[in-house]
């Protein structure tokens, strides 16, 4: 088991109280939110003061967990998000390897030279924090949160509002215990989380069951009407365009879910989701088995992630990335035709 770098110098640094700030990626996601909650929960009680920022606002069906009301959504709430940074004393990097992943917060983050603590476990961390926990392996962020507790010895201080939290990470980054980093370790860390008494089918339910109409819909129309599949590469793709968008009244976090759907069909290895979002085209890529997105977004898309769950974008039309991407699939046939 990896262990954080410099564990004790940290340590002793947290044994007074600290004005500490969490940050984690633009576009939080189930991991970015319930990893920086869960430590949020943690932290705070032990007389420190501490806040999470975020980059940009996130779905509505992670605004459930403990403590939600005190997270900062960095263009918001601009100047105290920015006050909070330049004078924190120790900030968290979670579930993002570089700092142009945080986008503006990045900047602010950069010109405090306080020390900074990454919990991650993307492909190829920079090197910008004193304090490492990174695993590739892990299955999620919250997972290394928890390793965190161990390492710390504190694991009977995570009480139910902290697992419910890092149990959110776990469950959304692992596709609801599917993906191949669903370990035996993870299915222990979750056995703890719930001997604390959360509401498991709950947290189910508020995360993945609680689409409105129209989000229903609009996945409906993206499967029979916008899916391309490619078999030669066994590959497919979805796109949406901003006119699409609109009338389906997308809000932040309706897409998220839609680019694992043509992962259903037998003999599918490869699919990519396109949205015409705001200023930028946003993709997505998932696989199964071998194939590497990150290798493929960061080589073509300019983005990064997983081997197997990946993103990326482009400043590009949304018709010249769909072509862009029809035109480098080749390149890959090899390695996609297992
Ligand atoms: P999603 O497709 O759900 O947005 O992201 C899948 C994975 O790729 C997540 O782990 C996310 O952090 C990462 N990711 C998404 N977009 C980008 C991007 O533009 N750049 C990089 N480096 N990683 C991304
Ligand atoms: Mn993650």
């Amino acid at each position: 088991m990896a262990v954080m770098t410099n564990l004790e110098e940290l340590k002793g640094f947290l044994a007074e109280p600290r004005r500490i700030v969490i940050t984690s990626h633009i576009n939080p996601d189930g991991d970015a939110m319930g990893s920086s909650l869960g430590l949020y929960n943690y932290l705070q009680p032990l007389g420190h003061k501490v806040s999470v920022i975020v980059p940009s606002n996130y779905p509505d069906f992670l605004k459930w967990m403990p403590s939600d009301s005190k997270v900062y959504i960095f263009p918001y709430q601009l100047s105290e998000s920015q006050r909070l940074i330049a004078e924190a004393e120790l900030i968290f990097c979670l579930d993002y390897n570089a700092l142009n992943r945080i986008g503006d917060v990045g900047t602010a983050v950069a010109a405090n030279p306080c020390p900074k603590v990454l919990i991650d476990h993307h492909l190829f961390p920079e090197d910008f924090a004193r304090y490492v926990l990174h695993r590739v392996e892990a299955s999620s962020t919250a997972e290394l949160v928890y390793e965190f507790f161990e390492q710390l010895g504190v694991t009977d201080k995570v009480d139910a509002d902290i697992a419910a939290c890092l149990y959110t990470g776990i469950l959304t980054d692992t596709g609801g215990f599917q993906y191949p980093n669903t370990s035996s370790k993870v299915h222990r860390i979750v056995a703890n989380l719930l001997d604390t008494g959360i509401d498991h089918n709950k947290i189910y339910r508020d995360v993945f069951n609680s689409f409105t109409e129209m989000r229903l819909r609009l996945f409906g129309y993206s499967i029979t009407e916008k899916l391309r599949i490619y078999p030669e590469y066994k590959a497919a793709l979805i796109s949406l365009n901003k006119e699409e968008l609109q009338r389906f009244q997308v809000r932040s976090g309706d897409t998220e879910g839609i680019v694992n759907y043509p992962l259903k069909i037998q003999g599918i290895n490869f699919a990519a989701f396109v949205a015409d979002r705001n200023e930028v085209i946003k993709l997505s890529f998932r696989s199964v088995g071998s194939f590497d997105v990150n290798q493929f977004s960061r080589s073509h898309f300019n983005g990064g992630g997983h081997v197997n769950a990946a993103g990326g974008q482009s400043k590009e039309s949304l018709d010249k990335v769909i072509a862009r991407f029809e035109e480098v699939l080749p390149q890959y046939k090899e390695q996609l035709m297992y």
